[in-house]
């Protein structure tokens, strides 16, 4: 079984010296657990936090940790009555090609409602991210503005696009005008803005003539400083992540707390972070009705796919510093 494990704590970006890649043996299955063969594993942002030493939602990473993660996997062997041998499951499989869990952690993938894959995208954590926390947090109204940052990502593709269900006018912001012009074009988003442009304020105040009712907040930092200065009265942030600030940048401005603080006051505004776990009892109807928005074609999603088990760090790598346009996976296995 060959792992990808955590070598050492990153001083800024992480780079492959930040991982080793060893083997070990499969151990034997318990009574009430299933041997999983990893075919295709995730890569995600928060597993950067997860290498600093301090506080957390999520504790951190210990040296020669296996790097956790979401997979969509095969059942191999089992020793549970709830699945057989060929089954698929998404689980929490990690950076490896076999993991051994509890038959009631896994969650059963069925081709029949989607493209595997899916359970990774739209079904999985990264669409309950942003279906759970733009409703439940941002709570758009139809005919208001939502701007959403990292917008040609994993997250914010979906969130622009459920945004369009409710019926709102939907901006993004990601960096570079050819990312841009294929979330328009390709996702249906009303606008989007390079933050990467001389111009970036000038175009977001253009491409939100009525000013911003919900921002769902992926990068903080100056963006974030940005977008709130266009706020309406009464409008909802949720922050969902502060990408920009991971590799440990400092917001250079010392003033920028007292600032943000004023806009809360000024503009009356909520602003609310979620971990994407608080918010899975509010939505019961969430593999139901995603799935559907799926078959029917109102929401889209794109992979940035990766092939081999070498590829998961550069994968990581390269879904850190904006090289992707969708949801990072890659594919270690076939079934
Ligand atoms: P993405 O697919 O969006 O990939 C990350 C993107 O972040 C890159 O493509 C890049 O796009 C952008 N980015 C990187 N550095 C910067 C920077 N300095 N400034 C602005 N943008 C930057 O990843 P996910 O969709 O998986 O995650 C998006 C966000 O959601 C992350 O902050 C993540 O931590 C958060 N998240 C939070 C969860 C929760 O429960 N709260 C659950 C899942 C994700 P570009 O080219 O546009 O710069």
């Amino acid at each position: 079984n060959r792992q990808v494990a955590f070598a050492a704590r990153p001083d800024g970006e992480p780079t492959a010296e930040t991982f080793f890649i060893r083997e070990v043996p499969v151990t034997a299955l318990e009574s009430g657990q299933i041997l999983c063969r990893n075919l295709m594993v995730s890569v995600d942002p928060y597993l950067r936090l997860k290498m600093y030493d301090r506080e957390s939602y999520t504790p951190p990473l210990e040296f020669g940790e296996t790097i956790p993660g979401r997979s969509v996997a095969q059942v191999v062997e089992s020793a549970a009555p709830e699945f057989k041998a060929g089954d698929l499951v998404a689980i929490q499989g990690g950076w490896q090609e076999y993991e051994i869990v509890k038959a009631r952690h896994a969650e059963r993938v069925d081709p029949a409602l989607a493209n595997p894959v899916s359970w990774l995208g739209a079904l999985g954590m990264t669409g309950f991210t942003a279906y759970g926390g733009l409703l439940s947090v941002g709570q758009p109204k139809e005919g208001e503005t939502v701007v959403v940052s990292a917008a040609a990502g994993a997250v914010g593709l979906l969130v622009g696009q459920v945004a369009r269900q409710v019926g709102c006018r939907v901006v993004g912001i990601a960096g570079g005008s050819e990312k841009c012009a294929r979330v328009v074009s390709e996702f249906g988003f009303d606008a989007c803005v390079d933050y990467r442009a001389a111009d970036f304020e000038q175009q977001l105040t253009e491409a939100t003539p009525e000013g911003v009712d919900v921002y769902f907040d992926n990068v903080g930092g100056e963006i974030a400083a940005a977008v709130t200065r266009r706020l309406n009265t009464f409008a909802r942030v949720a922050i969902c992540g502060l990408i920009s600030q991971y590799n440990g940048q400092s917001d250079s401005d010392p003033k920028a707390m007292e600032e943000y603080l004023r806009w809360i006051l000024v503009r009356r505004l909520t602003i609310r972070g979620f971990i994407v776990y608080d918010l899975h009892k509010n939505h019961p109807e969430f593999t139901e009705v995603m799935s559907g928005w799926l078959r029917e074609g109102k929401v889209r999603e794109v992979f940035q796919r990766y092939d081999g088990f070498e590829q998961i760090v550069p994968a990581f790598l390269g879904m850190l510093s904006g090289k992707n346009f969708g949801k990072s996976i890659v594919r270690i296995a076939e079934p």
